[in-house]
């Protein structure tokens, strides 16, 4: 396996005042065994990228068109030339304010076509999982969510809905199910050396059982990200 990646998720948090943070996570994440990438705002992602050279700086979604007349809205490239390096894409905050699976196929192609390292989101709801339909939803909604042509460096990220800022993660038994089912799409899709992230009320307590998994190859933290100091301990916690 390569290194483990955890990415933060500032989501929309942080101004200018934040890139004292942004600084302390980059003194933090100076060690070659893990990857490290902090998705923060738009607006920020210039002066993020510019204040921490060592630091991967990501975003959190793009249009699907590389340009045009799309009024307040980012492209991929904009995004790129700004200064990031990944993108989230798919995320269920973003599925839930209108994307659907189609408009994440397309994100997902300009984002690579754009040079961009895609961390695609993908997780079932609360009635899905009651439902016992949480592999077969996650499976259904990759299989719809990846475009026709991708290039290498995808990242899938399984974010069940309910597991965002609860404080719950899933049994191991159900992130064995749906992770497998994430690889079997994978497989048949021929996507080689996909990592697959876990995310969903990561902490530093969860952190090292969640690593300890051979088939979790890093996480993806949202509310935890936003504190140098606990963004910290889980980066410590993943070395
Ligand atoms: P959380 O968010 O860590 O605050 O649960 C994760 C996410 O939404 O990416």
């Amino acid at each position: 396996m390569t290194h483990p990646l955890i990415v933060g998720n500032w989501k929309m948090h942080g101004d200018g005042a934040w890139l004292d943070r942004v600084a302390a996570i980059a003194g933090a994440v100076a060690v070659p065994q893990i990857d490290v990438a902090l998705c923060v705002p738009a607006t920020l992602i210039h002066r993020a990228a510019t204040i921490a050279p060592g630091l991967t700086i990501g975003a959190q979604d793009c249009h699907w068109a590389a340009t045009g007349a799309h009024t307040g809205a980012i492209s991929a490239m904009m995004l790129r030339e700004a200064g990031a390096q990944v993108m989230i894409l798919g995320h269920s905050e973003r599925r839930a304010a209108g994307d659907d699976d189609a408009h994440v196929a397309a994100k997902v192609a300009a984002a690579q076509n754009a040079g961009l390292r895609v961390i695609l989101c993908v997780g079932e709801s609360a009635a899905e999982r009651d439902d016992g339909a949480a592999t077969a939803r996650v499976r259904a909604q990759l299989i719809a969510s990846l475009p026709e042509r991708l290039t290498a460096g995808l990242t899938i990220a399984y974010e069940p809905i309910w597991a965002i800022g609860r404080g719950v993660i899933p049994s191991p038994v159900e992130i064995t199910s749906v992770v497998d089912g994430i690889r079997s799409v994978l497989t048949a899709r021929n996507v080689a050396n996909a990592r697959v992230l876990y995310g969903g009320s990561v902490t530093a307590a969860a952190t090292r059982d969640l690593l300890a998994r051979t088939d979790i190859d890093g996480l993806l933290v949202g509310a935890a990200s936003l504190k140098p100091a606990t963004f910290s301990e889980i980066i410590g916690a993943a070395i």
